[in-house]
């Protein structure tokens, strides 16, 4: 057994059951409704992302890189908080862990269902009516229903798991005939975040995140050609290719905005490794669209190519289109800063396309993202005197007040350690009395925390307003 097969069996002991069934234990822990998750969870955590790895493996052998390094690759699936997803090398027998958080994969799925029904609703009713919605989102901009309802169902996510740890999620109202667009784009999505984290693996010491974001979207295509391959074969190589790359890129978006959903919404020092999934995601776009990429097609094709310099043009644009609603969606989901625009859950009770609302107490989490938005001042002052010191930036003596242990008080103040939101909410529930003073008294020390996004310079003076 390598060392990364160790560190990972380590993290996550091998089990039975499946990862679903383990989901469904907890959420009936705290009252939520069971959702569809991914069809992946229905093997036990250790063995969920096989799949998605064996196609990420061979394609990088098939791109040339060597199989010994290749198979010294260990992937695995983790409920732990502490990542998204993240390589760790082991230098002592030369493998290497890569770890994909089950929270990213249930926020990628979300983005997935909603996208593979907006695609879905693209294609069907013939060519005809296709060309017409593609005219059509000229005018409008983009595909896709009402970006709300991604919103909530994300939304609702961001607030359990900073609450209670836990991935909830809603899903949309199934289709009649769904052809399961859904789990196609999720593998997209996923081949992409193993392939980058791969390629940390795979390349010489010295390369960029945009090297191995680049070689994570020619891994994601060249799996995809491979399927293709043996079920489109009627198809020009050349078409398939592109087409490869295309998704690949769409899957390279999703998995971009859900990072960027559990960087903003769930993290509050989410390390340094990686720039804003923002930034990443232009900037590969950029990279792989790009007039230098196009001369250097040209100069590898003797000439310029008019169909490629249109495709280039034309890939760009629909990218705008493809994914408008989920970038929407995905800035209404995350925002838990004072200033954020509070989230209208009332208004989402009446959402049609999203099932389980009856099931999910959209009071209680109402309740709950207002305290994540404005800690409740009523609340924090039973705490006192560990609040006032908070409240004048002595977090030291406040969080020690508060009764946490040294230890943990160094951990939650080391700006060089990644820290989730849940984490601290963890810690202040033996001193809070209740879950709801809990929530309050963690916003209030997250506001100020040092190495946050969201601490500032004037990060101790009282934020949200004393009394409302
Ligand atoms: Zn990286």
């Amino acid at each position: 057994m390598t060392q990364a097969e160790l560190a990972y069996r380590r993290l996550e002991p091998i089990t039975l059951g499946s990862h679903r069934e383990f989901l469904e234990r907890r959420l009936a822990k705290i009252g939520a409704p069971v959702p569809r998750y991914p069809s992946m969870f229905d093997s036990p955590l250790h063995e969920a992302l096989g799949e998605v790895t064996a196609d990420v493996l061979a394609a990088l052998v098939d791109l040339g890189f060597a199989p010994g390094r290749v198979a010294a690759l260990t992937v695995g699936l983790t409920g732990n908080d502490g990542f998204t997803a993240r390589y760790r090398s082991f230098p002592g027998d030369g493998s290497g862990l890569v770890l994909v958080s089950d929270s990213m994969v249930s926020l990628c799925y979300s983005y997935c269902e909603f996208e593979g029904r907006a695609l879905q609703a693209m294609v069907s009713g013939g060519l005809l009516r296709m060309a017409a919605k593609v005219f059509l989102t000229r005018f409008t901009g983009t595909i896709g229903g009402d970006p709300r309802s991604l919103a909530g169902i994300l939304r609702y996510h961001n607030v359990n798991r900073r609450v209670y740890g836990v991935p909830a999620v809603l899903n949309l109202v199934p289709v009649p005939d769904d052809p399961g667009m859904d789990e196609f784009l999720l593998d997209y999505g996923l081949r992409f975040v193993v392939g980058h984290e791969a390629a940390h693996h795979v390349l010489d010491d010295g390369h960029s995140e945009l090297d191995a974001d680049t070689l994570a979207l020619f891994t994601a295509a060249e799996a995809f050609a491979r399927y293709q391959a043996e079920n489109m074969d009627f198809l020009p190589e050349r078409y398939r290719r592109e087409a490869a790359e295309f998704h690949g890129l769409i899957g390279a978006l999703i998995t971009m905005l859900a990072l960027q959903t559990s960087e903003r919404a769930l993290f509050l020092r989410r390390g340094h490794s990686h720039l804003p999934a923002q930034d990443r995601a232009t900037r590969l776009v950029e990279h792989v669209l790009s007039p230098a990429r196009q001369e250097t097609l040209d100069r590898l094709l003797g000439g310029r190519d008019p169909r490629m310099a249109l495709r280039f043009d034309k890939d760009r644009g629909n990218l705008g289109v493809y994914v408008g609603a989920l970038v929407r969606a995905t800035a209404q989901a995350s925002d838990f800063s004072a200033g954020a625009t509070p989230f209208d859950w009332a208004a989402l009770a009446g959402v049609p396309e999203i099932e389980q609302l009856a099931g999910a107490d959209l009071d209680e989490i109402a309740a709950l993202d207002r305290l994540m938005c404005g800690p409740d001042p009523v609340l924090t002052d039973r705490l006192d005197p560990g609040t006032r010191h908070i409240l004048a930036g002595r977090l030291k003596e406040g969080l020690s007040a508060w009764g946490l242990a040294a230890d943990r008080v160094e951990a939650l103040l080391d700006p060089s350690r990644v820290l989730a939101f849940h984490t601290l909410v963890e810690d202040l529930q033996n001193t809070a009395k209740d879950l709801h003073t809990a929530v309050a008294a963690a916003t209030l020390v997250a506001r100020r925390l040092p190495g946050t996004e969201s601490s500032s310079p004037g990060a101790g003076v009282p934020m949200g307003g004393r009394g409302r």
